[in-house]
């Protein structure tokens, strides 16, 4: 940090303590202090872009303001089954190939482009919020804005509250496209009335999200619809430095028989080229060859584009950070580093929250939220649960319902615990048995009550510390 403000540690430790941090040369300060730091230089600091700055391991650099650029948005399309995701991404990529393409072999590589105007949009082909969820349970962040599509002729349906939850969980833009508008039954002020009794509040309604009618089938508004991607990533102000090492995240990762381990990445900042040396999670390697969504071979890929690459050892998983360093050596050092260090965690699993540790985890500082996830066999029940769970907030901790609906305990609620941290409760309802599996999996506190009472009685003790533990 001295380094890039030109001053001496010296004087840096020097202002440190004037604002009360005591720190050692090479001890992490966080971005509120090192701002601080600069003020008391008389100097601006500014936050340069939004992906993981390091990985305790790898320093990435941070870029300088002037070096980034414009760079096109990453889009994921998530709704309810059947209201049309898989045909709305085939609709948009048959408006916008050209004829060669159309007649070529198209490989797929988990993710699209389209160009329009002379931009670029990308989009992850897995639609659904699974995708969505499972890499930001490994604190990967994707996706730039989601398209929520919603049939027309049947309105807001329990998966469509459940996307929605999840972009408002990860401070991603939505824009709602009304799909099946060619229908007879079709009923878009339905629609966006659902909506905003949901928080969605559509702009013709004095709300600040952005709605589409579409027909997916027919392929009407679908160009009106990317227009509106456009218009929102340019508020977003979506930046990159195309000069700079590459850093991304893989999007889709399997064995290929004939070519060995091969993900897509989507690089997210600088350029990777061939031959470039990288570190994916805990497997590394050289790129070999990288292919572009269309099936093309490419040379080199800029942020914001998918590829699919060749050239490490082993399969990463989906949500694995890449990044390219400076050789082949690094590579690998770095990435056993990382195989001894998951070994050790594994040993000691990270703390999740839980009912039973709320208390303690309170107590060290290490919890101040607590989310829940309500599930009930009736709408009513959920309602009533979250508006009485909310009240039972203190000083120490917040209690925040993010999810409520209908149904068994699923294995997306699951998913969406872990990605939230949260605990899930059931009223008259279990979760399915790969519900259960999963939440034993990835540790998730899943409470089943027959009485409301009972769980508002279990919450209070837990925050007060004085839960009975279960047995
Ligand atoms: P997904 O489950 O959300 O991916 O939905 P699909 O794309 O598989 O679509 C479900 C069904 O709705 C299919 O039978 C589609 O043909 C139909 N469908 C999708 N979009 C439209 C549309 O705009 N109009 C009409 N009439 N049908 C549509």
């Amino acid at each position: 940090f001295a380094e890039k403000i030109d001053k001496t540690v010296n004087e840096v430790i020097g202002k440190l303590i004037k604002v009360g941090v005591m720190a050692s040369i090479n001890q992490e300060i966080d971005f509120e202090t090192a701002e601080a730091i600069a003020n008391e230089f008389g100097l601006e600091l500014e936050k340069s872009t939004d992906i993981p700055e390091e990985n305790n391991d790898i320093i990435i650099p941070l870029d300088n303001e002037k070096d980034l650029k414009p760079r096109p948005p990453v889009v994921t399309v998530m709704g309810h089954v059947d209201h049309g995701k898989t045909s709305l991404l085939d609709a948009i990529r048959k408006t916008h190939v050209t004829e060669k393409e159309a007649g070529g072999i198209t490989q797929h590589i988990g993710a699209s482009e389209v160009t329009i105007d002379g931009k670029r949009i990308v989009f992850l082909d897995t639609p659904g919020h699974e995708a969505f969820t499972t890499m930001r349970a490994r604190g990967a962040k994707v996706t730039d804005i989601s398209i929520l599509v919603v049939a027309a002729d049947d309105g807001v349906m329990p998966q469509t509250i459940e996307a929605i939850n999840h972009a408002k969980a990860a401070g991603v833009p939505i824009i709602v496209a009304i799909n099946k508008i060619d229908k007879p039954g079709a009923n878009p002020d339905r629609v966006k009335q659902e909506l905003a009794d949901r928080g969605v509040v559509i702009e013709e309604w004095g709300g600040d999200v952005i709605s589409v009618p579409v027909s997916a089938l027919q392929g009407t508004n679908i160009d009106t619809l990317l227009e509106m991607i456009l218009l929102v990533a340019e508020m977003e102000e979506l930046k990159a430095n195309p000069n700079r090492s590459a850093v991304g995240t893989v999007i889709e990762a399997e064995l290929d028989k004939g070519r060995g381990p091969v993900a897509t990445v989507l690089v997210q900042n600088g350029t990777l080229r061939i031959g470039d040396s990288v570190v994916i999670g805990t497997t590394h390697g050289r790129i070999r060859a990288m292919v572009n969504d269309k099936g093309k071979p490419v040379k080199q890929a800029l942020p914001s584009t998918a590829v699919e690459i060749t050239g490490f050892s082993e399969v990463p998983e989906a949500g694995d950070q890449m990044v390219a360093v400076e050789d082949d050596k690094t590579a690998r050092d770095i990435a056993s580093n990382r195989i001894d260090k998951l070994k050790e965690e594994q040993m000691k699993r990270s703390q999740k929250v839980s009912l039973d540790a709320l208390y303690s985890q309170m107590q060290q500082g290490t919890i101040k939220e607590l989310n829940i996830i309500i599930k009930a066999d009736v709408q009513g029940s959920v309602e009533a649960v979250k508006q009485s769970i909310e009240k039972l907030s203190t000083e120490k901790v917040v209690i925040k319902a993010i999810h409520g609906g209908v149904g068994a305990i699923t294995e997306s609620d699951v998913m969406l615990a872990t990605a939230s941290n949260a605990i899930i409760i059931g009223f008259n309802v279990r979760p399915t048995s790969s519900a259960a599996a999963l939440a034993k999996k990835e540790e998730v506190d899943v409470r089943t009550y027959r009485i409301i009472y009972n769980a508002l009685e279990d919450i209070e003790a837990a925050i007060e510390g004085m839960l009975d533990p279960e047995f």
